[in-house]
């Protein structure tokens, strides 16, 4: 790639800004590789900016697009550590899949972690939840308006300097309405289209003074899937639980953390089909003392309000007891506080290392 010098000046160069918002800062580099000829081309670290895309091409036409979000948290020594990526790196793979896209190799996705984390390494934010957000993106080329996919893909890696996401215990409201994903349909894979359709229910129930909507299982309307963006759960009987994977939420990287790090603190947990009436009941009868979403992005935050369009709100009892306990927990590990019992981070800067953790 051209991009040496010009790269390595970006770099040299950077500082972070006074504030760093939870995904508003880009990085001024990215990493991009092209599928073309029916393989990846060899990529490399690019200055970040426009990417030239034909108005045609089937990313904008059909949303033939899949993304991942994960991040890079500075250890006490200073190394750039990744949280469970092999994880991630699977995920992009199903999504892709599930699009018509090629499978990002472990090698390639390694190679742009290595490369942007390392990059980076010296303003990764320190700072208790801060951490250099990473955004694996893939995209179809091909300008066409017949109903097939691309053969002409890129990828990219953007990184992006973070404080952690909400601060305050946020307001949910079921939606009762609106799916984001059908059964059968793209709601257990990362892709940009299954946020194009939260956006008007999150925007409504903003206006119901809510913070976000509160999805249900798009057969029956009655149980509880997740967030837009995050997952769902709630501490009942003492006990946490957290809707079953149906098909058509997403597997959570951070939710099957924060279930394995419960079991070790022996919570009893439960991963169960969650009836969003029984939820209510629950909240109403005082046996759902705490509720909380959790993701990457916001690592766990606290709800403290549920409720529906037509105005009716639950406050929960208890905000943030177990669930921020919870959090310590796992950002503990994310950041390197403890010893990491579960073998979950590996240091970005060793891409061979972090190739073979990754394909696993
Ligand atoms: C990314 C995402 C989550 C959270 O997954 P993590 O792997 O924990 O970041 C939950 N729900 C949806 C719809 C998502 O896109």
């Amino acid at each position: 790639m051209p991009h040496h010098k010009e790269v390595a000046n970006l770099l040299a160069g950077y500082r972070l800004p006074p504030k760093i918002p939870f995904g508003v800062e880009l990085a001024p580099v990215m990493y991009r590789a092209d599928f073309s000829g029916g393989r990846w081309q060899p990529g490399g670290l690019v200055p970040f900016g426009p990417v030239a895309v034909n108005p045609a091409a089937t990313a904008l036409q059909f949303a033939q697009q899949a993304f991942e979000g994960m991040k890079a948290y500075r250890s006490s020594d200073d190394r750039p550590m990744l949280f469970r990526p092999n994880l991630n790196w699977q995920r992009f793979a199903k999504s892709a899949a599930r699009l018509r896209m090629p499978e990002v190799p472990a090698s390639l996705f390694a190679e742009a972690l290595s490369a942007v984390a390392s990059g980076l390494s010296k303003v990764i934010p320190g700072g208790r939840g801060q951490s250099l957000y990473l955004r694996p993106t893939m995209f179809g080329l091909d300008p066409h308006f017949a109903v097939k996919g691309s053969d002409n893909f890129v990828f990219l890696l953007l990184a992006s300097p973070s404080d952690a996401y909400y601060a305050d215990p946020i307001r949910i409201m079921v939606e009762r309405t609106n799916c984001r994903a059908a059964s059968g349909g793209t709601g257990a894979e990362k892709v940009g289209g299954n946020y194009a359709a939260s956006l008007l229910a999150n925007e409504n129930c903003v206006a119901h003074g809510f913070d976000q909507s509160l999805w249900l299982d798009p057969s029956t309307r009655k149980n509880i899937e997740e967030l837009s963006a995050m997952n769902f759960m709630a501490i009942i009987d003492g006990a946490l639980h957290t809707p079953a994977l149906s098909g058509s939420l997403l597997d959570g990287v951070t939710r099957g953390s924060l279930l394995s790090i419960a079991r070790q603190m022996s919570m009893q947990t439960a991963e169960r089909v969650m009836p969003v009436d029984e939820l209510l009941d629950d909240i109403r009868r005082g046996r759902c003392e705490e509720l909380f979403a959790c993701g990457t992005g916001a690592i766990v935050a606290p709800i403290g309000t549920i409720g529906e369009v037509d105005g009716t709100k639950f406050e929960l009892p208890v905000v943030g007891q177990v669930s921020l306990r919870l959090r310590d927990a796992l950002l503990d590990i994310q950041e390197g506080k403890i010893p990491d019992p579960f073998g979950w981070t590996i240091d970005a800067s060793d891409r061979e290392a972090l190739c073979e953790y990754i394909s696993g």
